[in-house]
């Protein structure tokens, strides 16, 4: 005993018990000396299940395999790393000599709990170590927390990126895309190829049929987009009633195959109104080829300048830019 604490092996076990946090503790022959309230609230499993076993690996794990107090007991901590804890633990900045690690314990409680644990080698006066104490928090409400608000960070993303009235990607995300796809093109001399479609006689279709058709005729279009639409195709609404397509690893003769695809079958498409006319609706394509050097201005205006040629050539026709 210390002489200088009043306090005898009853006393210790007084304060691991009146201490809030979950607490359990080890001697050199692995088998549990102390396992405190904190700790059996915790794990749900009772002290006097627990007290001179070396079970203390059973309300953590499907099957036995030692924890972080029972590493320390074997001085296995840094062996141990990748083969345990995946490299997830590191030193205590806390606790001098002491490890700490997060983790996930799918079998712990109803519906698994996240963990924050502390453990660290009792040492006797000359140094040798008897035994290991371990501390447990857990943290599941704060890791649920973080979580609920990478999601919605992510959900505010995608939306940030987002048209609202078709569901494909905006001409904000457009230029960002753009750049790391001319990037990419450059980097690996891969192809990448551009469609820019436009309605044609949209202006029409609104006066005839009213806005809130016209924007059933833009969701019709999307859909046709998507429904033709590679993994790796990016789609967005560009304008009004103008569309992009950005095509990595395409050349332009197979853009213009996709385009005239595209064309034939939205032209072919009838959207049917609330009331009156069957409203049919057609595209002009253009489309480009990125060329080594160009800028990705450049490579937009080609396909919009093509757009522009298959307006000229009588709309509802695809033209492949110079
Ligand atoms: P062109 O064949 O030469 O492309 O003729 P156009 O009438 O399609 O072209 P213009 O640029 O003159 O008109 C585009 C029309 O698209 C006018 C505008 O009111 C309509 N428009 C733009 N955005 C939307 C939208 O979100 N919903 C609807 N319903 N109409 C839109
Ligand atoms: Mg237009
Ligand atoms: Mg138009």
């Amino acid at each position: 005993m210390n002489p200088d604490t009043p306090f005898g092996p009853q006393g210790l076990t007084q304060i691991i018990e009146g201490n809030p946090v979950a607490t359990l503790v080890i001697d050199a022959g692995h088998r549990v000396t102390h396992w405190n309230r904190a700790c059996a609230i915790l794990t749900g499993v009772e002290a006097a299940e627990m007290l001179g076993t070396q079970e203390q690996w059973r309300p953590f794990y499907p099957k036995p395999r030692p924890i972080m107090a029972d590493l320390i007991v074997d001085g296995a901590m840094e062996s141990a790393v990748d083969q345990f804890y995946g490299g997830k633990f590191r030193r205590s900045g806390v606790i001098d000599g002491a490890f700490e690690a997060e983790d996930h314990f799918p079998h712990l409680g109803a519906d698994g709990r996240w963990l924050f644990f502390t453990a660290a080698a009792l040492k006797d006066e000359t140094g040798r170590t008897i035994g290991a104490i371990e501390t447990l928090q857990d943290i599941t409400a704060r890791h649920r927390a973080e979580a609920a608000l990478k999601e919605s960070e992510e959900r505010y993303r995608e939306l940030s990126r987002t048209d609202a009235l078709t569901g494909l990607y905006n001409s904000r995300h457009l230029q960002e895309c753009l750049l790391q796809e001319v990037e990419r093109a450059r980097r690996h001399a891969s192809p990448l190829s551009l469609l820019v479609l436009d309605a044609d006689h949209f202006k029409r279709i609104n006066d005839t049929h009213g806005h809130l058709e016209g924007d059933r005729v833009l969701q019709a279009l999307a859909r046709t987009i998507g429904n033709n639409q590679r993994r790796s195709d990016l789609a967005f609404r560009y304008g009004g009633e103008e569309f992009v397509l950005l095509l990595p690893q395409t050349t332009g003769a197979e853009a213009l195959v996709l385009a005239e695809r595209l064309r034939r079958e939205f032209a072919a498409q009838e959207v049917v109104p609330e009331q009156g006319e069957v409203i049919r609706c057609t595209i002009s394509i253009g489309v480009s080829q990125y060329q080594p050097g160009e800028s990705p201005r450049d490579f937009i205006r080609r396909a919009d300048a093509a757009t522009y040629a298959a307006k000229a050539r009588g709309r509802n026709c695809v033209v492949g830019a110079d």
